[in-house]
């Protein structure tokens, strides 16, 4: 397969425009769980940059649970934040939950976001694999690795993009949590696969106190990086508030994980 070590016994370094993930560096991405504004995103980027992330994340088109639920600015939330991703210097990653707004969310971003609800949309992960950009594919709400690995297989078969796998947490019996978050998935995937594999400990706690933690804990495991939410007001958030960082909370995570990857 495509994506195993047996075929690529190296690791593949994933170049997002200039920014790499995969090279041994932990490479943080942060931002709202859903672009709400241009102030907002604006403001949040400046927070994300200002803590060392190096990537901007934002929702623009949000797999929402209850179709009454805000289903995200679409194209005005992309303009907003390449616009604010662009004024602070960093790269961008947002999802596209749709076949026919591939070329409209890749205008945009540097790296297409498969949700988790969209890890076996087959035709979406060959569409997707086609445009060359790094897909970042998320671990299926139940999804196995095995189905996760072969979901990435769709993408690498189908063109030249690249795979970063995100561990979002996956359904368990477990309440008390949002999603069972399996870190064991890193040094699978890593031996499995060439491709790098980053976490999301925001969707995988959905608690934003248990966020810092088990960020440190896939430092720990070996992640090439993260994907965190974060706020500049996570009590009026419009989606995900309960899981985001403020400021203070990021910068403090940013900081623990940046004298953990010395040490290292
Ligand atoms: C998100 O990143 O905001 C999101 C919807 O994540 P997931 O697809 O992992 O639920
Ligand atoms: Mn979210």
């Amino acid at each position: 397969k495509l994506t195993s070590r047996e075929f690529h016994p190296q690791d593949t370094v994933v170049d997002v425009d200039g920014v790499k993930i995969g090279d041994g560096s932990f490479t943080t991405m942060a931002g709202p769980c859903s672009v709400e504004g241009l102030e907002q995103i604006r403001e949040t980027a400046q927070i994300a940059k200002e803590g060392g992330a190096k990537i901007l994340r934002g929702g623009a088109f949000k797999p929402r649970t209850s179709p009454y639920a805000f289903q995200g600015l679409e194209e005005e939330g992309l303009k907003y934040l390449r616009q604010a991703a662009d004024e602070f210097g960093l790269k961008v990653i947002t999802e596209v939950m749709d076949e026919n707004h591939i070329d409209l969310v890749a205008r945009y971003s540097d790296i297409l976001q498969i949700g988790a609800r969209n890890m076996q949309n087959f035709k979406l992960l060959s569409a997707v694999g086609q445009t060359g950009k790094p897909i970042g594919l998320k671990r299926g709400i139940s999804g196995t690795i095995d189905e996760w690995l072969n979901a990435a297989e769709y993408v690498a078969v189908s063109g030249k993009s690249p795979v970063i796998f995100i561990e979002r947490g996956i359904r368990t019996f477990e309440s008390a949590t949002r999603n069972t978050f399996d870190l064991s998935a890193v040094p699978l995937i890593k031996k499995m696969s060439h491709f790098p594999i980053i976490v999301d400990p925001s969707h995988g706690t959905g608690v934003w106190d248990l966020v810092p933690p088990m960020a440190r804990a896939g430092v720990a495991a070996g992640a090439d990086g993260m994907i965190v939410e974060i706020h500049p007001d996570p009590e009026n958030a419009w989606s995900d508030g309960q899981q985001s960082l403020n400021e203070k909370t990021y910068h403090q995570m940013m900081h623990e994980i940046q004298v953990l990857n010395t040490a290292m």
